[in-house]
């Protein structure tokens, strides 16, 4: 075992992660910290979110800062302002007994007033996400002429997100003197330009191979129809009561959807997107921080630093096009150690993103199937009855009161009372969804369909005369064609998944450059376009109009 202690970080510094209950240094830790301690480096760390990062360049950061001297030296850049703020947090934690050093997180989408105000006082350390930073330093409320210290945290993240504008504008405004410690979980082409250009021999650290998911995270699926996604959803969180989990959609609009769906059947869940203002979403993670609400339906942006420790299950909803967010959304279960499951409701055309995942992430999915209602009461009243007899009883009841129950209870059996006090259990869980199996058979047997829903190379050329539909058909027309990757049979999978409509119902399709023709059974025509509503095709709104 390794300890903070052999690390050269300074005494306060020591006191203060002990505080904190960290025991022992994490790999980029032991790596980093006598590193960024000891010399002065340009410095790249490879580490994915969740291996203590924050933690191998905050203690040096904080080392380093001179209290009594009363300028900015040290900047962190981060993706998001959850992020920020968790920084922040953590910096504040970390500097708890060592004198004057002050910091502050600033970030989009807060007043700016507010942070200018702030910023009167010498804060030692800014954390700041790169827009907010380029307007806070443009009305000169921030002074970047003496850091010394540059941190870009999250750099591919903040690639991903396009600031790289505002990255390159930020590393050519801030002194050449200073140094910069690079944090990323990928070694991107982009990133490495960064280096090229604005980095002087960096030392490098790497934790694990790249995009190495988390190994205590159990990978799981289930397979099912893409329309029975919520019912499925449902029977899990009824199974398990202590599930606190982030679930994953594609769209703002479906993350709202499901959570405005469940909230109505008194689950406790909350939608965390982009659109949110950040009071808004200060208030959804305090919900869920606080365990008001243990469910989050979440965009993969929305959900970008949410450092949240207990979290039992990632959930996907629907299977990220990015392989790299399927890491990042994982890596928000098993935190610190901990273990967790990350769940895929998997559709047919998910199981060919399944396949892939596994061979590129070298990791496996177990198939698990969907609890049945009767395993659900089951699970349940088993946990109510461990709940009893393990609950503790010390109020006093009073004597009397115990006489004339006993009294009532007198002409039933143990038997009947038990039977009783389950059934009004039972009762009271009811039965929320139909009785159905949702889990759809893996077969070989129906080969010719399987083969032209299975996402597979030869579904590219399907020919899907042989279910052409009959009757009077609409034309509908949407603003994407061969440009973005459109091709007959993923359009089709497309509206089949958004609309709910099967092959059958769907006519000609028609790819052309920047759009696209498909036909629908006139009598599914109505409403249709509003079916796609809030869909975001590489920052561009989808829209499906009558063509
Ligand atoms: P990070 O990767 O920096 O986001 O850290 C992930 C979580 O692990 C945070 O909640 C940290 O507070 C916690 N953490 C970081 N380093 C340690 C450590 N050495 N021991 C225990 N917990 C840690």
């Amino acid at each position: 075992m390794s300890y903070f202690s052999d690390l050269g970080l300074a005494p306060n510094t020591l006191k203060s992660i002990q505080e904190m209950g960290f025991e022992s240094p994490s790999e980029i830790q032991q790596k980093a910290i006598p590193i960024l301690l000891g010399e002065n480096t340009d410095f790249i760390g490879l580490a994915q979110t969740g291996t203590g990062k924050t933690a191998a360049f905050g203690l040096p950061l904080i080392d380093s800062i001179q209290g009594n001297a009363a300028y900015t030296q040290a900047l962190v850049l981060a993706p998001t302002r959850e992020l920020g703020q968790q920084i922040a947090e953590q910096l504040q934690a970390f500097s708890k007994y060592t004198k004057g050093v002050d910091v502050l997180a600033v970030y989009g989408g807060a007043n700016i007033q507010g942070q200018i105000k702030a910023l009167k006082r010498t804060k030692h350390i800014i954390i700041a996400t790169p827009g907010r930073l380029i307007d806070l330093v443009k009305r000169r409320a921030i002074d970047l002429s003496k850091i010394t210290t540059l941190v870009l945290d999250e750099a591919d993240e903040m690639l991903n997100m396009g600031f790289k504008d505002e990255l390159n504008e930020i590393l050519s405004f801030v002194p050449e003197e200073k140094v910069t410690w690079l944090f990323s979980a990928t070694m991107s082409n982009d990133i490495r330009k960064i280096v090229k250009n604005y980095m002087h021999t960096p030392k490098e650290v790497r934790i694990g191979k790249k995009d190495e998911v988390n190994k205590n995270i159990k990978h799981e699926y289930v397979f099912i129809k893409a329309s029975d996604k919520q019912e499925a959803l449902r029977r899990f969180i009824d199974l398990d009561p202590d599930m606190r989990g982030i679930i994953f959609c594609r769209t703002k609009m479906d993350t709202q959807n499901l959570s405005s769906d469940l909230r109505k059947l008194g689950y406790g869940i909350d939608a965390i997107h982009g659109d949110l203002t950040q009071n808004q979403r200060d208030k959804v993670m305090g919900l869920f921080k606080t365990h008001t609400i243990n469910l989050l339906a979440a965009t993969d942006v929305a959900a970008r630093g949410i450092d949240v420790k207990d979290i039992t299950h990632v959930i996907h909803y629907a299977l990220p096009d990015d392989q790299e967010y399927y890491t990042h959304r994982s890596g928000r279960t098993a935190r610190a150690g901990q273990e967790g499951i990350s769940l895929t409701l998997a559709s047919r055309r998910d199981l060919a993103k399944i396949k892939a995942l596994e061979n590129s992430l070298k990791i496996e999915f177990e198939k698990i199937q969907v609890p049945m209602p009767e395993n659900i009461q089951q699970s349940r009243i088993m946990n109510w009855a461990a709940g009893l007899t393990s609950a503790k009883t010390e109020a006093g009841v009073p004597v009397e009161l115990l006489d004339h129950v006993e009294a009532l209870f007198a002409s039933f059996s143990k038997e009947q009372l038990i039977h009783k006090l389950v059934s009004l259990e039972m009762d009271k869980l009811g039965s929320k969804g139909g009785n159905r199996d949702l889990n759809e058979k893996d077969g070989k047997r129906n080969s010719r369909k399987e083969r032209s829903q299975s996402g597979s190379r030869n579904d590219q050329k399907a020919d899907k005369s042989f279910e052409k539909p009959e009757g009077r058909m609409v034309r509908f027309m949407m603003n994407i064609g061969k440009k973005e990757h459109v091709n007959k049979a993923n359009l089709l999978r497309f509206i089949c998944d958004e609309s709910g409509l099967s092959k059958r119902q769907i006519g000609t399709i028609e790819v052309q450059g920047k759009r696209s023709y498909f036909e629908v059974i006139s009598s599914e025509a109505k409403g249709l376009p509003a079916k796609f509503d809030g869909i975001d095709i590489n920052g561009r709104m989808l829209k499906v109009v009558r063509g």
